[in-house]
């Protein structure tokens, strides 16, 4: 492999051989004919544009001047703007989508250099490429560094210093930045069904209901469809709102396996949620959900995850609007700031940080609620949980 396929494979390569050199000195000649070309005279301006960066559409403008290492190692989609002195060390590949614009000042840096300072002393580097979505915004001045992808529909705050890549849709801010808030939301309405999709793309049983009544109605059902001799349950606020418990308690043809007698020592009450392992059917809650089809828990015992992961024939999940988030970090962002301290006000005595200040500070005191966490990818076998997502903000 010669150092130019090297670089073009991603791989350390030596910046000082004579062909990657060759292509460095043809860039600066291309860019002092770009950089003093004159608007004006459109085919000189688009025709060095072309000869700098081949395959540049006529629907983007770049605004001298501009500097960069090679310029055949950027790609730039429709309707983009490349505001005055920006800078692109693009030796690793740098590719724009549509009808992004990049403000002034902005400098995309692609080469990274052995973190060994002896290594360093060599004329080494690896160029990792840097990819802007379509329909992004960077202010002046931003910053990207090697190996970044920037998701579509983003907007980046001037002065802000990307180190890591920035999911679709998000605001981001600062140095390093981080997303500040989600752009082009959806509706609670939308992520519902988006999430119930999602969900049966990944083999879950999925209904979305308006109510808690018409949840009740559709476990109801699905219950007596299954006809189960012993029926559990691990808490939950949403699930005990639809009333199911009670029925299910006062039906004679069900047992129900109750770890959560108040009237019982709790030493008899973990040995139910144990039994409850061996269920036919368990009925629970969700800390949070995905729109990408996923679904996450924190628990202390563990007896709420144990029986969805494994042991009754039959699961229902139920959960309102307000637990479907768009990521697996927002889901656990939630359970953090939101399910968890708010949790821990139902179980008075229970000693830790957020039961005083209502603020997770990530404890280790026995009392600690938040021990076991498990995130559901899949359901397997296909249909054996029910998810039943409720167009209401219920419970924690
Ligand atoms: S302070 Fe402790 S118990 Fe409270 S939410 Fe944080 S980790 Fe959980």
């Amino acid at each position: 492999m010669t150092e130019v396929e090297k670089m073009l494979a991603g791989e350390l390569y030596d910046y000082s051989d004579p062909e990657a050199l060759e292509l460095n000195l043809q860039a600066h000649e291309r860019l002092e004919k770009l950089n003093t070309a004159r608007y004006r005279d459109t085919q000189g301006y688009r025709a060095a544009l072309r000869e700098l960066i081949p395959g540049f559409p006529d629907s983007s403008y770049l605004i001298t001047p501009f500097h960069c290492d090679f310029g055949f190692r950027t790609t730039v989609g429709e309707g983009v703007v490349i505001n005055f002195n920006c800078t692109f060390l693009d030796g690793g590949g740098i590719t724009i989508g549509n009808h992004t614009l990049i403000g002034p000042n902005c400098q995309l840096y692609t080469p990274h250099h052995p973190t060994d300072y002896l290594e360093r002393r060599k004329p080494i580097e690896t160029g990792k490429a840097i990819r802007i979505g379509d329909d992004c915004w960077l202010g002046g001045g931003v910053i990207v560094c090697p190996g970044v992808t920037i998701g579509n529909r983003c907007i980046i705050a001037a002065g802000s210093v990307v180190t890591r890549d920035i999911p679709d849709d998000s605001l981001a801010a600062g140095n390093p930045a981080v997303v500040k808030r989600k752009l082009n939301a959806m509706t609670n309405t939308e992520k519902l069904h988006t999430c119930a999709e999602a969900l049966r793309r990944h083999h879950f049983e999925t209904a979305v209901v308006a109510n808690t009544q018409e949840a009740f109605e559709k476990m109801k059902s699905v219950v007596e469809a299954e006809s189960p001799k012993l029926v559990s349950f691990g808490d939950s606020m949403t699930m005990r709102e639809t009333g199911i418990i009670e029925w299910l308690r006062n039906d004679e043809r069900f047992t129900l396996l109750d770890g959560f007698d108040a009237s019982m020592p709790r030493p008899e009450r973990l040995e139910i949620r144990r039994q409850a392992l061996m269920s036919d059917l368990f009925i629970t809650g969700v800390n949070a959900l995905t729109t990408a089809g996923t679904l996450h828990w924190l628990d202390m015992v563990g007896n709420r995850i144990a029986p969805v992961a494994f042991g009754p024939r039959k699961v229902i999940l139920v959960a309102g609007r307000n637990k479907i988030v768009d990521s697996r970090d927002e889901a656990e962002e939630r359970i953090r700031r939101i399910a968890a301290p708010q949790n821990i006000a139902r179980h008075p005595g229970f000693r830790t940080p957020c039961a005083k200040t209502g603020v997770c500070m990530d404890c280790n005191a026995p009392d600690r609620i938040c021990n076991t966490r498990m995130e559901m990818l899949r359901c397997h076998p296909a249909g054996r949980i029910l998810v039943i997502l409720i167009d209401q903000d219920l419970g924690l």
